[in-house]
């Protein structure tokens, strides 16, 4: 793989959001929040740290990118700017919300106001994290914005959010970009032949795309569909095969399943499976059931509930049903 070359915002598939941006920051619309939305893996984070660098450079180029040799620049790389806040989860504290007394810290008047004579920037990310008595407070800052202040929600989740946050933001949605872009773009950053199957593994989503290759996560994909597969076989036994699967994550290993069984089930309709995997038969109703179980295991997969167990109970399932819909043991081929 090739080294990664350095991925540097706004990336291609950005530019209609970032002319957005800088379009109202020279007009003098710029809104007083922002809130940036979209799927993991398409560089919403890159694109607000671009946004902050550039609102607080004081000589961006002609494009609005930070000029990186500054002194607002020099203090930013340094993480020493005292007119850009980044507001998350507490990095020692048992949950990953952010509680209320983060946001409290904000609105003291003090910090909202720009020490260096520009704006103020403050990110807070991921927003869905935001407990409700976090929530309340911000929306109070929310109602009474400061002259100048910045302030940019990062989120994944914007349905998490109340909607009372979600309609005094203004909302910019950072697309997926078209296949032939991401293909081109990942091309750029790696000779992995494995390009287009793993953009198609990350939904779309270069960055991920990008972090899977990383992860080696093809090969250990590979592992587990032979485990899923002799599973339905019978040839495996789905509580060891279970205690195999526990070293990996569940946000990984269910939305991989999740693609194995939908694709069982075009196959099944007559129709073509993208990630195609085999040819095994999935009785359509069975395979449908089924499918809810993995979306709900991966609605639950926050709650503190055993992964093993999960594990466990889908695979017993999944030996259930390829009893039933694949009878005989058959050998691998
Ligand atoms: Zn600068």
């Amino acid at each position: 793989m090739k080294g990664h070359l350095p991925i540097e915002a706004p990336l291609p598939w950005h530019k209609d959001c970032w002319e957005s941006i800088s379009g109202a920051r020279s007009a003098g619309r710029l809104p007083h929040a922002l809130l940036v939305t979209g799927p993991a893996g398409v560089g919403k984070r890159l694109l607000v740290e671009a946004t902050v660098h550039s609102l607080l450079c004081s000589q961006p180029d002609e494009r609005g990118l930070a000029c990186g040799h500054c002194r607002e620049c020099e203090l930013l790389a340094a993480g020493t700017h005292p007119d850009y806040v980044k507001v998350g989860p507490d990095p020692d504290g048992k949950s990953d919300e952010i509680r209320v007394d983060a946001i409290r810290r904000l609105s003291k008047a003090d910090t909202l106001t720009a020490h260096r004579g520009g704006y103020k920037v403050i990110v807070l990310d991921p927003a869905q994290n935001m407990n409700q008595s976090a929530a309340n407070s911000l929306l109070k800052t929310l109602e009474e914005p400061c002259p100048d202040t910045f302030l940019c929600l990062v989120c994944e989740r914007p349905d998490r959010l109340p909607a009372t946050i979600r309609s005094r933001c203004q909302q910019l949605r950072v697309p997926v970009p078209p296949e032939p872009q991401a293909l081109e773009w990942l091309r750029q950053h790696t000779d992995s032949p494995d390009a287009t199957i793993l953009l198609r593994l990350a939904h779309g989503a270069p960055l991920k795309a990008l972090a899977l290759m990383d992860e080696d996560r093809l090969p250990q994909r590979a592992q587990l569909f032979l485990g899923f597969v002799e599973v339905s076989h019978g040839l495996r036994d789905p509580i060891s095969e279970a205690a195999a699967w526990n070293e990996h994550e569940p946000a990984v290993v269910l939305d991989w399943m999740g693609g194995w069984v939908s694709d069982l089930l075009r196959l099944a309709s007559g129709h073509r499976a993208p990630y195609l995997i085999n040819q095994d038969k999935v009785d359509p109703e069975a395979g449908h059931r089924y499918l809810l179980r993995i979306l709900e295991a991966r609605a639950n997969q926050h709650s503190p509930v055993n992964r093993l167990l999960a594990y466990e109970s889908l695979l017993v399932h999944w030996a259930r049903i390829g009893r039933r819909h694949n009878p005989g043991l058959r050998q691998r081929d």
